[in-house]
């Protein structure tokens, strides 16, 4: 297949050999799991037990919370102890509604909804439903529900799904393992995506520093002639879906557009397996492939996790921590969050547990712009980070978001090749945040607005109705006693 190519990029430091020959592994079920309730972009889940109730391994225990969001499923059986708040996986640390279980040790199946037998020639509408009751969301990270994806294939005319396997940032292994040891699976799903989508092509593109990965999946698609196996060179940011997509047809996504807008839905590897396991076996989404690893971690792992874990059992299986961590990520080292502390559970879109040291953070002060336009060169969305960061610096929000702040994909090129080691992506960041808050709060007066006039215009025409109404009875009662008009 003809690939295109891709603007700018870097190539961080691989880092992968940490995990790579690391098959996955089940974490032991700990003594308490706890599932907060927005573990994915969209309305926070609404809990469907209580307290003391006991539930059954794949229980609902929360159910979606609006048209985007997904419900949450008891990873084991056990009694929920508590409905309360814990802090979240998030650099905030910030406490958040948590559904708290202790397994009783029994790991007691629910009964599942019966497997599809035959899901390609279900109707797509039930596959989108499957998924959407499984609680599956976007496991490369972004955590955003797959349902909602899959459903654009009922507005927009979806020629081509495509598979993200690139796993681009440093360390992560997760995805790879995964291509690895699950090809057939990840085929399968992709497959039954694709039929829900109405997509007639399937490509799934892996980086091409991953031959074995790329190996298994071409093998396992090679049965099936509408799937397609490419690799794709390998040049952060391609993991993100905008680049993804371009490599593959070359087209460049619209600002404030949708891949699905050029035809194309993405989907991750690890998504496509989650919807074989809910289609196939009725399995709603409640573990997870998490790479744990960094220069700080023991013996470094990729473990398949019950979520709801606590990132502290992770590292403790992974033999602990060998020196005192730098930092601790949640994610891969440039697009990812630091935690606040250990003790904030997996989620749906972990897919990674970094504890790194201070050589491998390589956090230096930082100096002033020496105006060599390397971020410039490097910006793969063909932005220009120097004069958004100085607008920001400046408060000039509205001017930084004029010349493209909001299409920045926060993939941290920027940041990683500044040589004065200015935290650019931190700045886009924090101003995305804000533009972000504005245009809620601008959209939430435009509503009160809109609400007060329609109701001033309710009033006026009852008051105009009452006025007509007394002028003609007026009017008749002046005919009924005969006076002249
Ligand atoms: S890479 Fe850093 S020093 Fe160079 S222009 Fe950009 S912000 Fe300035
Ligand atoms: S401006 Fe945004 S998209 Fe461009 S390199 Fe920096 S973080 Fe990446």
């Amino acid at each position: 297949m003809k690939l295109f190519p891709v603007r700018g990029g870097v190539h961080p430091e691989y880092r992968k050999e940490q995990t790579s020959e690391c098959a996955i592994v089940p974490l032991p079920m700990p003594e308490a799991l706890f599932l907060p309730l927005q573990q994915h972009i969209g309305a926070p889940a609404e809990p469907v037990v209580s307290e003391g109730d006991r539930v059954r391994k794949g229980q609902l225990l929360a159910r979606t919370g609006g048209a985007v969001s997904a419900p949450t499923h008891a990873p084991t059986s056990g009694i929920v102890k508590a409905i309360t708040e814990i802090p979240a996986p998030h650099p905030s640390g910030l406490p958040q509604p948590t559904i708290v279980l202790e397994p009783d040790g029994k790991d007691e199946w629910v009964d599942l909804p019966a497997p599809m037998a035959d899901p390609f020639t279900a109707d797509p509408a039930a596959i989108r439903q499957r998924v959407a009751e499984a609680g599956i969301v976007g496991l490369g990270g972004a955590a955003f529900p797959s349902a909602v994806k899959l459903n654009l294939g009922t507005q927009l005319k979806i020629e081509t799904l495509l598979i993200n396997g690139a796993e681009c940032e440093p360390y992560l292994t997760c995805d790879d393992r995964a291509m690895r040891e699950y090809p057939d699976q990840i085929v399968d799903g992709a497959r039954i995506m694709a039929h829900a989508l109405g997509a007639p092509r399937v490509v799934i593109g892996v980086e091409d520093n991953k031959p074995q990965a790329l190996a298994a999946m071409t093998e396992a698609a090679k049965a099936f002639a509408n799937v397609e196996v490419v690799g794709v060179p390998a040049q952060y940011p391609m993991g993100s879906e905008r680049h993804l997509c371009q490599a593959i047809t070359g087209e460049e996504t619209p600002a404030k557009k949708l891949t699905a807008d050029l035809g194309v839905v993405v989907h991750n590897v690890g998504t496509a397996r989650a919807v074989h396991h809910a289609v196939r076996f009725g399995r709603p989404l409640i573990s997870r492939v998490v790479t744990v690893s960094g220069g700080a971690v023991a013996a470094p792992k990729n473990l398949e996790v019950p979520l709801g874990t606590l990132v502290s059992k992770l590292v403790e299986f992974c033999g602990g921590l060998s020196r005192p961590p730098r930092r601790i990520v949640n994610g891969g080292p440039m697009m990812g969050q630091p935690l606040p502390s250990l003790e904030v559970p997996v989620v749906k879109g972990t897919c990674g547990i970094l504890a790194l040291t201070e050589a491998e953070t390589n956090e230096k002060p930082s100096g002033p712009c020496i105006r060599c336009g390397t971020c410039v060169t490097i910006c793969p969305c063909g932005l220009v980070p120097v004069e958004m960061a100085a607008y920001i610096r400046k408060d000039h929000l509205e001017a930084a978001a004029k010349i493209g702040l909001m299409d920045c994909v926060s993939c941290g090129s920027c940041s990683y090749i500044c040589p004065s080691h200015i935290p650019l992506v931190h700045y886009f960041n924090y101003a995305k945040g804000m533009v972000n808050a504005e245009d809620r709060e601008r959209r939430k007066q435009d509503t009160v607005k809109a609400l007060v006039e329609a109701k001033a215009a309710r009033q006026e025409k009852a008051a105009q109705a009452k006025r007509e109404a007394a002028a003609r009875k007026a009017a008749e009662k002046q005919q009924n006693s005969g006076a002249p008009a």
